[in-house]
Formats: C-alpha cells, sequence, structure tokens
C-alpha cells in the first residue's frame, strides 16, 4: 500500500517491528500514533479508481502495474487492521495475517474457506471448547469429517493412523500446542513431514497450529512447517481483557480465499480493536516473559505443594522426556499457563477456586491479572466428561493464567486457597 513505509523489515527485531512497522506518520498529519480510523468506508478520487478497487477487491482483475490496491470499506480493509496484520504477520515469520472480531471468528471462517464437503479435518485434542464444538458439532452437518486423535507424544503417530482411514478425503491437520487446558504439546515438524507425505501435486494438506498459548514470543509454528497459524487475540495479544479478537496467518495464496470469506461473512475486527492491538503488540513480549518468569515459581511451589496431586506446565517438565525434549526443541519460553490437580474432587477445586483472592474467578487468559477456572465446568463444559477425562482432564482440575502483579502476592494467595 502506498501509506506504509517500505523499509525492508527482515532486519529488524520482534520488539522493533512491533512499534514502527507499516505505519506512515506523513500520512496522517505527522502523527506519532498512528490514528484510530473510525470510518466505515473511503472516498475513491474518481470512479474509474473506484472501479478498478472494486475489480482487484473481487478478483476480477489485477491492480495495473505501479498502482496499488486501495482502502474501499472497512468490512474488506481498513488502516488500522492493514498496520496490525503486517506486524503480526511480521513477528510469526508468515506472509499475510487477517485480523477477525474474536478467535472463533478466525478460526471458523478459516477452515468454511478452506474446507469442502466431503474433506475431513484431523485434529489433535482436548482444544478449546469452543472449538471443539465447531468441529464436533457445527461442520459435521456441512459433510466436513472430523476425527479426533489425543495430543502430545503420540499425536503424530495417531494423525498418521487416521489418514489412511479417510485417505486423500485429509484436508488439514489441526494442532493446537499446548493444548487447551493440559498443555500437552504435539510436535508440529512431525506433523508437518507427515502432511507433506499426504499432499499430492493438486492436494495439499494443510497444518493449522492454534498458537494462542505461547506465540509469536516463545513458538513460531511456520519454523516448523505450519502452513496456517489462528490467535485468539482476546489473549496475550489483547494482553488486557480488554478486548475480543482473533487471527489468522499463512501464505498469501491461502489468505486471500481466507480473506473473501471474511468480506462476505462479515467477521473482521472493529478498528479500534485493531488499535488496541497495535498498542499491546508493543508490550507483547515484555509481558509474556514476566509472566512467564512468575508462571515458573509458581509452578514450582505448587508441584510442592502437598495437596496438589499433578501439575502440568511446560516449563518444568521432567529432563530426558519426550515432551522436555520437544518443549526444548520447539519452544523457546514455556508461557503462563499452568494446570494442576489437586486431592480430591470437584468440590475440592471449587473451594480452592472460591477462596482465591488475588487470582481472580474468570475464564480467557493471557490478561495482565491472573485468573483462575474450572475446565471441565466452565471453558470445556460442552466437551462430554468421558471425554476429557481421556485426555487427562478431571475433576479436581484448575487452569490458572498467570499476570502481572508480583510474585510474592501470588504465592500467598494460592498457598492461602
Ligand atoms: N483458541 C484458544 C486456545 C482459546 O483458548 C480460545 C478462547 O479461550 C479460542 C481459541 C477462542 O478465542 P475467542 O474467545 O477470542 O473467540
Amino acid at each position: 500500500m502506498q501509506r506504509k513505509s517500505r523499509r525492508d523489515h527482515h532486519s529488524f527485531q520482534p520488539e522493533t517491528l512491533a512499534l514502527g512497522l507499516g505505519y506512515d506518520p506523513a500520512l496522517s498529519e505527522g502523527a506519532l500514533k498512528m490514528p484510530v480510523f473510525l470510518t466505515s468506508n473511503f472516498l475513491f478520487t474518481n470512479a474509474e479508481q473506484g472501479r478498478r478497487f472494486f475489480q482487484a477487491a473481487y478478483g476480477l482483475a489485477e491492480m495495473p502495474k505501479g498502482e496499488a490496491m486501495g482502502l474501499i470499506y472497512s468490512r474488506l480493509n481498513n488502516p488500522n487492521l492493514e498496520i496490525y496484520e503486517e506486524r503480526i504477520a511480521a513477528l510469526e515469520g508468515m506472509d499475510r495475517a487477517a485480523l477477525f472480531a474474536s478467535g472463533m471468528s478466525a478460526i471458523a471462517t478459516t477452515l468454511l474457506a478452506l474446507a469442502r464437503p466431503g474433506d475431513a479435518i484431523l485434529s489433535t485434542a482436548p482444544v478449546y471448547g469452543g472449538t471443539h464444538f465447531l468441529l464436533e458439532k457445527i461442520l459435521p452437518p456441512l459433510g466436513i469429517e472430523v476425527h479426533w486423535t489425543p495430543a502430545g507424544d503420540e499425536a503424530p503417530a495417531g494423525l498418521e493412523q487416521a489418514a489412511r482411514q479417510y485417505g486423500d478425503r485429509v484436508r488439514m491437520l489441526y494442532l493446537e500446542t499446548p493444548a487447551n487446558p493440559t498443555l500437552s504439546l504435539t510436535d508440529i515438524r512431525a506433523v508437518a513431514d507427515l502432511a507433506a507425505r499426504l499432499s499430492t501435486p493438486d492436494r495439499r494438506v494443510l497444518v493449522a497450529v492454534d498458537n494462542t498459548f505461547l506465540g509469536p514470543v516463545f513458538q513460531k509454528p511456520r519454523d516448523f512447517g505450519a502452513d496456517l497459524v489462528f490467535y485468539s487475540a482476546t489473549k496475550f495479544l489483547g494482553g488486557h481483557s480488554d478486548l475480543v479478537a482473533g487471527v489468522t496467518i499463512a501464505d498469501r495464496a491461502t489468505m486471500a480465499e481466507v480473506l473473501t470469506y471474511r468480506t462476505i461473512l462479515g467477521t473482521v475486527a472493529e478498528p479500534f480493536t485493531a488499535w488496541l492491538l497495535s498498542r499491546s503488540l508493543e508490550t507483547l513480549s515484555v509481558r509474556m516473559r514476566r509472566q512467564a518468569k512468575t508462571a515458573r515459581i509458581l509452578a514450582r511451589l505448587l508441584a510442592e505443594h502437598r495437596h496438589v496431586r499433578k501439575v502440568w506446565y511446560p516449563g518444568i517438565l521432567e529432563p530426558g522426556t519426550p515432551q522436555a525434549e520437544l518443549f526444548a526443541r520447539q519452544c523457546s519460553g514455556p508461557g503462563s499457563l499452568i494446570a494442576f490437580e489437586i486431592e480430591g474432587g470437584e468440590a475440592e477445586a471449587f473451594a480452592v477456586l472460591d477462596r482465591l483472592e488475588v487470582v481472580r474467578l474468570a475464564v480467557s487468559l493471557g490478561g495482565t491479572e491472573s485468573l483462575a477456572e474450572h475446565p471441565m465446568r466452565m471453558t470445556h463444559a460442552d466437551v462430554p466428561p468421558e471425554l476429557l477425562g481421556a485426555h487427562g482432564v478431571t475433576e479436581s482440575m484448575i487452569r490458572i493464567s498467570v499476570g502481572l502483579e508480583h510474585v510474592d502476592d501470588l504465592k500467598r494467595d494460592l498457598v492461602q486457597a
């Protein structure tokens, strides 16, 4: 786009890109920070220009050489969205991002754009409850079959076995790693190698990774061969529990299809949400690193506590185990989500949740404040308990998202609860 600075961004580190990429102050009265472009539509300089923009927007013709595509209407594009999309794609090390009204609208719009009746999606489990609902209840009546394979060490072999059953109908291998809420890690490289073996010259099997828990600071799925990355930007990317948004990132050709669906389904984010997200991107790395540092201390504290049966946290995996080795290969930090199981059942877990004072009792994650919830009865309430049980989610499991409070206050709060 004409309004964007053309500096080559490959020579800059993510923290630097988050501050400047894609915004040209000269096009906004010299404003240091990008203004909020709260406008539904944009003026054409003349009717002929409007015609050309629409031809390009609907894929009817390319823009003439030397002329950039311009802005039309905020359901198609808007400067706040374009600037954020350019930054988050660069941070992920991928071509093109699209910002959506929620994580669920990013995932749903993308899957609707890329899967057709007769196709099969092979997914790891568990996944976030909303994603589970989409895959289990919304896609199958549209003719898209879904198969579940346990996340973790056995996932690549499990997906390979399932792929034999579905043959050339396999369209996508869907991973959530770390998985919500068990934090099991799945080997993206091994799954991408499987996708390459399953792909044919006229049928590419895509690997999609929900990178909400670690990315882009601690995990870059593209480096391990993933084709698509999803975010609930409501979480760390937003980071302050004050917005709902989602992101899909992929190569240009894949994103062209996704963007057409976003335009027609209208699942696009608001300009102000994009502005808030650009602001949050400036502190993302600082927030995620500090939250992970505190989480590591809390995970150790929990692991040693006499009333805690088990702790799931990528930062305290037993050395030498396949999960620990995968963590070392695939992630540069453990993030700040901890799941733990206390002695007892649901009543005891609820009692702990009700006694927390600093950690707040609420779903969602990745914000500045620490939050705790009960996956089985809250975020994953729609998933049958026996299925959750098979993936290690029990009645006594609590999930916490560690925020930016002082570590001593959080330690005291967990112990007293
Ligand atoms: N993916 C993961 C891993 C999540 O935890 C969530 C929400 O909790 C989503 C996707 C859905 O995102 P949203 O709530 O922004 O629609």
